[in-house]
């Protein structure tokens, strides 16, 4: 069991030091080990007195990270010396606590909104921490409004509170206050309570078992009720939840992993236990798990409203955020169309480039080209330009004909073809073939550089380019599906910055909205919009839209990550992280079923092979990819292969030692 508690107050005074000491007494007599923090103190030597009846031997360094000398609040007792508040500090030193015991409970500094640093509280902090709260409430008259102011702000600021603790602060006989103030915030506040304390005289671990056993919760706190309820989860989703791209049969005699909570780049499961968050909960986070200002921005946009169509009205987020995406994107790009999947931004792409040749008189315009190994989704239109023969095969009876232009792995080149020699000639075959059809194609579309689905393939310099020349000298749309490259993902903000590219038509989701909502665009040039300007009886408006395009919700969601890329300068701090990667893809190509190392930006893999030499594949049917990613679950990184290829693909705010945890954990798998 691995658990940690913040101690908050309503005030100072009510005895959080008490609280903590009686909770940490009582948890050590149940037999389990119990670290104790401090991260800040003001004056006063409560640190050391915790430490003395907790029996704690950790350096008071780590139990109490900052020590001030004046009795203020801490940003000021911090201005005063000179001090600067690092979050990283005391993180650190909890981590090192959270390692050693089973239970940590962190003693706070008044309540939680006590400021730390400039525009930053204590409940940031405790965010931070990702920890659930207990408040510690003076008993008696005019409790009750200092309780739930806290409780409210607590929940205003995103913590999660486990309960309210009772405290006597003086002695005295209980009146009706004290009687009826427990059962009311319960009530009012919708919280548990877990205990009251009535007034101890003496405070030692003896007086505190004799006077304090079962009037604290404890089994509410160790959350002894929470394994039945995570065995309950485990069954219901078995008896009720079809996941997808998933034979079932397998899941159903396999272990589920449940994830309860996210914290910057680690998810958190219904035990407690933390894991990296390997693949970006499938490419799509982008600043972490719970990131503030994204959080806030969905909030404050909750307090205006949820959800109005685009159909016939317009709403806020959406014209903001299709402005800001126009300002950002690849020069050309003039208009945003919404959707909610990568899926629909292709299908919509899709019947764009189809329609707009239609509406211009264009009438044999209609073939939709596509690459062999490309993926733009699942719903049957976006299938039908999909080259994965393994996932849409069974399919094949429902899609509409499409021309599949041959387009190759890079790693896998015919016996007797080398780089870039074959690139050059597969690039020449490709123009001769849509040179060869112009008349009848009406776009082209492609991922650039970076083929994801089909296992990371990485394109070699200038194919995008001349890719993108061939279409635009044949009269052709070249569609740019970006859905797992935009965002950051491969360095640059777009994929297709990396050549100055500029496509006619751009698909966008996935890390659109930080990976928080299912959200989706699709962009198009000036020319492509002009196509559909008509007068109405002509009938040649786009009839297409979802219920759910432009959700304010979402679109929110997404402003505020663009926000967070501009304030924290995503990208260029992206730069030695890609960098580090690079070096620890290195030491992969060494090792025997290693056959090929691809990375672009911070999407990387590893593509495992039964034998180097003839790069010879594993069979499907052994699944390596998905056996290399559990072993490597064991170890607390969550990772989802391509077949025989790991994929690497972390947030982009993930730390250097994040990624080289994420390394060394896949390549001690592999080596097994
Ligand atoms: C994931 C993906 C899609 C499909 O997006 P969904 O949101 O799953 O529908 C389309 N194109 C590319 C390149 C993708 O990676």
């Amino acid at each position: 069991m691995k658990k940690g508690y913040f101690i908050t107050a309503t005030d100072t005074g009510v005895g959080k030091t008490v609280v903590t000491t009686v909770l940490g007494v009582l948890l050590k007599s149940r037999g389990f080990k119990v670290g104790i923090m401090k991260p800040v103190q003001c004056a006063g030597g409560d640190a050391l007195f915790l430490k003395k009846m907790l029996g704690c031997e950790d350096e008071l360094a780590t139990i109490n990270p900052y020590f001030l000398k004046e009795p203020l609040s801490p940003h000021l007792a911090m201005k005063r010396e000179r001090l600067d508040f690092d979050i990283g500090k005391v993180i650190q030193a909890y981590r090192i606590l959270q390692d050693k015991y089973d239970i940590v409970l962190v003693e706070g500094a008044g309540g939680i909104s006590v400021p730390l640093k400039d525009n930053y509280l204590i409940a940031d902090l405790i965010r931070e921490m990702g920890l659930d709260i207990i408040i510690v409430s003076r008993l008696g008259l005019g409790t009750i409004n200092h309780t739930l102011l806290t409780i409210t702000q607590a929940r205003e600021c995103g913590l999660n509170i486990k309960g309210v603790i009772f405290n006597k602060t003086r002695l005295g006989r209980n009146g009706l206050a004290e009687k009826t103030n427990p059962q009311e915030i319960a009530r009012f506040g919708k919280v548990k309570v877990l205990g009251n304390i009535s007034y101890l005289k003496k405070i030692n671990p003896q007086s505190i078992i004799k006077s304090c056993s079962g009037k604290v919760d404890i089994k509410e706190i160790l959350d002894e009720s929470n394994p039945s309820q995570a065995s309950k989860l485990r069954e219901y989703d078995k008896r009720y939840v079809w996941h997808p791209f998933t034979q079932m049969q397998d899941w159903l005699k396999s272990d589920t992993l449940i994830i309860e909570k996210g914290e910057g780049n680690y998810l958190i499961d219904t035990e407690g236990n933390r894991y990296l968050d390997g693949v970006s909960s499938l490419w799509v986070n982008v600043h972490g798990h719970r990131k503030r200002e994204i959080d806030n921005a969905v909030k404050s946009q909750l307090n205006r409203i949820a959800h109005s169509t685009l159909l016939g009205l317009s709403n806020v987020p959406s014209i903001n955020l299709a402005k800001k995406l126009i300002e950002i994107a690849p020069k050309g790009l003039q208009k945003v169309f919404y959707s909610d999947s990568g899926s629909t931004a292709v299908e919509a792409a899709i019947k764009i480039a189809y329609q707009y040749w239609q509406n211009k008189g264009f009438k044999e315009k209609k073939i939709l080209a596509h690459l062999s190994n490309s993926y733009h989704g699942d719903t049957l239109g976006s299938v039908s330009v999909g080259g994965i023969d393994l996932f849409h095969r069974v399919y094949k009876g429902l899609i509409f004909e499409s021309l599949k232009v041959d387009f190759p792995d890079f790693y896998r080149a015919p016996k007797g073809k080398s780089y870039p020699q074959y690139t050059v000639e597969i690039l020449d075959r490709m123009e001769d073939l849509l040179r060869k059809k112009r008349n009848r194609i009406a776009a082209l579309i492609i991922e650039p550089i970076v083929q994801g689905a089909a296992g990371i393939i990485v394109w070699p310099k200038g194919v995008l380019l001349r890719i993108s020349k061939i279409c635009r000298e044949n009269g052709i749309l070249l569609v740019a599906d970006e859905v797992a490259t935009g965002f950051g993902r491969t360095g640059k903000m777009f994929a297709c910055e990396h050549e100055n590219v500029s496509p006619d038509i751009l698909c966008l989701a996935k890390g659109l909205s930080a990976g928080y909502l299912p959200l989706a665009a699709t962009l198009v040039t000036q020319e492509i919009y002009d196509g559909f300007l008509f007068d109405y009886s002509k009938m040649k408006t786009f009839f297409h839209g979802h219920t759910y395009t432009g959700n304010p919700l979402a679109c929110a969601a997404a402003l505020a990550n663009l926000e967070v890329f501009e304030k924290e300068r995503t990208l260029i701090k992206l730069k030695p992280k890609i960098k580090y990667l690079e070096e620890r893809l290195k030491e992969f190509s060494g090792l025997k079923n290693v056959g090929d190392v691809r990375q672009k930006g911070l999407m990387a893999a590893i593509e495992l092979v039964k034998d180097k030499k003839t790069k010879a594949p594993f069979p499907w049917e052994e699944r390596i990819g998905a056996r290399i990613c559990q072993e490597v679950r064991k170890n607390g990184v969550i990772l989802r292969p391509l077949g025989n290829v790991i994929v690497i693909m972390p947030p982009l705010s993930v730390k250097k030692i994040e990624i080289a945890k994420i390394m060394e954990t896949i390549y001690k798998a592999i080596r097994l």
